[in-house]
């Protein structure tokens, strides 16, 4: 599916429902994080970019305070008054959007607020790790945020949805995701501060130097991410009280010999991982602005590393893709996500794409696991009004 079609799809879609034309069709695309994991709840730094995959919203203001949403992906419309909006009365999928709504009077006013009617249509894969919650979210908010005459900056937009995914949806979910999608542009990195907030967009230059992101869904549903992801932050927690600093972020590798004094086994090993993943973000960063893209391979392969052995958050699945598309010419690869299971990046140039492709799929048929899902993605622009 092209973007186009979803948004002239989308626009019908709208009017066949509610029986009038929407005012105007806007976007926001999924994300994938090139590096930077778990390192976002510890003040520290990650390196997303938007895709391209994108979620379309028609939108029309109503004179009523009725909201209505509807999507391609099921048949029921969702409808609440604006002024009910709370964790309760939503539900699915629609707490999404209906969150959004509630989150932009938080911070603007409920003044110049109305009812509305939306109807969704997306090509960000669900669940695969590429945030199709913040692209309805983010669509949603830019829309609003322009029928509504809040007047608010794509960086408060992202506090917006953040906001809607913890308190209406009730996901306790930091602001990468949503400033990604955001503030992206085309072959370009979000670089994001976790504790300031301040981001920056860097040149990845992977279509100037003939490089694609390819993604390596491996089907593997998060086992165990709820314990897991728990167990991870307590360690965290830990680490950085024990260290005496208000977060990991405040450490850099220089105090991994005294943190093997004071910390047990497994929370260095925690530990030890925040501390260089940051550092590897930093690098990154640095790497892409003096050599480019083709030198970044390292980083991602120490991450997947470090991930898989310090934090243990990696699976064979995960680690078959990443060591498969290495030995088949990708220049770096990680699993990317929360970990215990969903999809593995691999920085690959154009002409050994389907080399990596054929291998990891033949790989994972060998071993007897899942047909992976695998494709590329690039680097998008952020959510912006379409027509
Ligand atoms: P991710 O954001 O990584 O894809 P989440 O669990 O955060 O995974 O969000 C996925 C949820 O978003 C789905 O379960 C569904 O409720 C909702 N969703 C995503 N895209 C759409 C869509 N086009 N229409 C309706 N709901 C959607
Ligand atoms: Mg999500």
């Amino acid at each position: 599916m092209t973007s186009d079609l979803t948004e002239v799809s989308v626009h019908t879609h709208f009017e066949n429902l509610y029986g009038y034309e929407p005012t105007g069709v806007w976007s926001a695309p999924g994300r994938v994080n090139l590096i930077g994991e778990h390192t976002d709840y510890n003040d520290g730094f990650v390196l997303p970019f938007a895709i391209n995959r994108r979620t379309f919203a028609a939108v029309a203001l109503r004179t009523d305070t009725v909201c209505r949403v509807a999507s391609s992906f099921e048949q029921t419309v969702h409808e609440i008054d604006l002024a009910g909006i709370t964790r309760e009365s939503v539900s699915d999928w629609a707490a999404y959007p209906f969150g959004v709504a509630w989150a932009l009077q938080q911070v603007a006013g409920s003044e110049n607020a109305t009812g509305f009617d939306i109807f969704i249509d997306s090509d960000v894969p669900v669940g695969a790790g590429l945030s199709s919650s913040a692209a309805i979210e983010c669509a949603v908010a830019v829309a609003l945020n322009e029928l509504w005459n809040l007047e608010l900056d794509h960086r408060a937009l992202a506090r917006v949805g953040q906001h809607a995914e913890n308190a209406i949806v009730g996901a306790p979910t930091g602001i990468m995701d949503q400033s990604a999608s955001l503030l992206g542009e085309t072959d370009h990195g979000v670089f994001l501060d976790c504790r300031s907030l301040e981001a920056e967009v860097v040149d990845l230059g992977f279509a100037r130097e003939g490089l694609e992101l390819l993604i390596i869904d491996t089907k593997v549903a998060h086992r165990h991410a709820d314990g897991g992801y728990a167990s991870r932050r307590a360690a965290c927690e830990l680490g950085a009280q024990t260290m005496g600093v208000a977060a990991l972020r405040d450490l850099n590798a220089d105090a991994l010999p005294n943190a093997t004094e004071l910390l047990d086994p497994l929370t260095l090993a925690r530990v030890r991982h925040v501390v260089t993943e940051n550092q590897r973000v930093l690098e990154t960063v640095a790497v892409l602005r003096t050599q480019g893209p083709r030198f970044i391979g390292e980083l991602m392969h120490a991450s997947h590393v470090s991930m898989r052995d310090d934090f243990e958050i990696s699976v064979d699945e995960l680690d078959t893709a990443v060591e498969t598309a290495m030995r088949h010419g990708a220049i770096g690869a990680r699993m990317t996500g929360g970990g215990f299971g969903g999809a593995a990046i691999a920085l690959t140039p154009v002409e050994k794409i389907s080399e990596v492709t054929l291998a990891v799929t033949a790989e994972f048929a060998l071993l007897g696991y899942a047909k992976p899902d695998i494709f590329v993605v690039s680097a998008a622009p952020g959510a912006h009004r379409e027509e």
